[in-house]
This record gives structure tokens, C-alpha cells and sequence, in this order.
């Protein structure tokens, strides 16, 4: 299948269940819901965005070509509960959906984080999803898929990382547009490492009372950027 990734920075894959790996690894895990349980990371290599704050630019390229059965078993090595599908853009591998299944059918939590631009479709329902909606100091903001809302389930989760106040006001607009509170699960603002200070977005969520969950990225606080981490 020739999608719009295959076309524009998504690895070329071979094979029927070949996925491109850039990364397996055992940490705490570092932002959302299940923040600071310990969590294998599967890290799919490619990734058709380019945010200006990307922090996992090694996964553009590269990686290992690794059997869906491959991966699941190097997961399996770890014992965990609670594994999560990374990237770069995961998605942009379809592949990617028959690892989440297989990974949900092996009882593991399973949780995917996705860039917003591709299609949720075919996610499976056991999969919880944090989907990143792009804002405008990304610089790609223009590829957030909007379709992706009508997708999210319950158990979602929605996260906006922010860059400056603008960013903030967007973020505040889309949760209102969009109807996100009630929708999902949680709601989460990030501030941008290295761009916004956590207290400033901190003030900025009690001065406007918002319902959304503020977190700061744990695995940032206690290793930096170091990778595999
Ligand atoms: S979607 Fe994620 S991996 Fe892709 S460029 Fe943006 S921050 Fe980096």
C-alpha cells in the first residue's frame, strides 16, 4: 500500500510483517496517564512531520528491520504490564496495527502515541491513544487530522505540547472547538522542553481555572534527553 507517508519520510518496508525499529528499551514512563510506571517503549523509526522541537530526531532513519514476532518477543523479555508504541510517527508504518494487536492479544497495557496527522482507523479498541494535535509554534500544524477526533475513545487521551502563550490560547480554543472535555479521558498541556518553563503554563492553566491535566515530562527531569530513556 503507497500512502501519503511511504511518500515522505516513512521507511521503505519489507516483508509482510516487517516493521522498521529504532528502539526497544525498559523505563519509568515519562508523560501521561501511566506516567511514572514502569513501561517497555517500542520506537518505530520514520516519521513524515518535522516539529521544530522534535526530540527524537535519530528516529527519522535508520533503525532495524525486526518481524512483528520479533518485536513481541524482545517485549516479552522485559515482563512487563504496560508497553508503549513510539516513534517518530508509529503510524506511518502500517505494520504498526498489527503490532498493537498482537501486543494487546499477548495481555499487555498497550498504549500508542501518535503525531495527529495520520488516521486513527484500525487502532485497536484495546489500545489506549495519546494523540498529540500539532500547535502552531510546531510548525506543523497544517497536517493535524481532525477526521482523528471522531476516533478517539473513552480511554484517549488528548495532548497539546506548548511553546508560548499563542500556543496556549490555541490549545484552550481546540479543547472548546472540539469538545474535548467529556470526550476523552484526559487532556493534557505540556509546556515544550527547553522553550516554556513549567511554572509559566502552570500560572497560565490556574489563572483560567482550565480542566486539563498540566505534566512536565519525567523521564526529561530525571535523565535529560539521553536516549533509550
Ligand atoms: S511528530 Fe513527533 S517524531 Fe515526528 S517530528 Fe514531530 S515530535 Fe518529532
Amino acid at each position: 500500500m503507497s500512502s501519503r507517508s511511504d511518500q515522505e519520510g516513512a521507511p521503505s518496508i519489507e516483508g509482510d510483517s516487517a516493521l522498521r525499529i529504532t528502539e526497544i528499551f525498559y523505563s519509568l514512563q515519562g508523560e501521561a496517564r501511566t506516567v511514572g510506571l514502569p513501561t517497555v517503549f517500542v520506537r518505530l523509526t520514520g516519521c513524515p512531520l518535522r516539529c521544530v522541537y522534535c526530540d527524537t530526531e535519530y528516529a527519522f532513519s535508520g533503525g532495524q528491520l525486526l518481524d512483528v514476532s520479533d518485536v513481541v518477543q524482545q517485549v516479552a523479555g522485559f515482563e512487563p504490564r504496560y508497553v508503549t508504541v513510539t516513534g517518530g510517527e508509529p503510524l506511518a508504518q502500517s505494520n504498526c496495527l498489527t503490532l498493537l494487536h498482537t501486543l494487546c492479544d499477548a495481555g499487555y497495557d498497550v498504549s500508542l502515541e501518535t503525531g495527529g496527522a495520520m488516521s486513527l482507523e484500525g487502532v485497536d479498541p484495546r489500545v489506549v491513544t495519546v494523540l498529540d494535535l500539532k500547535t502552531p509554534a510546531s510548525g506543523e500544524m497544517q497536517r493535524n487530522d481532525y477526521a482523528n477526533i471522531a476516533r478517539l475513545r473513552e480511554a484517549d487521551q488528548v495532548k497539546f505540547v506548548i511553546c508560548d502563550r499563542a500556543d496556549y490560547e490555541w490549545s484552550r480554543f481546540k479543547v472548546d472547538e472540539h469538545g474535548l472535555r467529556g470526550r476523552v479521558a484526559d487532556i493534557l498541556f505540556s509546556p515544550s522542553f527547553g522553550q516554556l518553563e513549567g511554572r509559566q503554563l502552570a500560572e497560565w492553566i490556574l489563572a483560567d481555572n482550565l480542566p486539563v491535566r498540566m505534566q512536565l515530562q519525567l523521564h526529561k527531569l530525571l535523565w535529560g534527553e539521553e536516549q533509550g530513556r
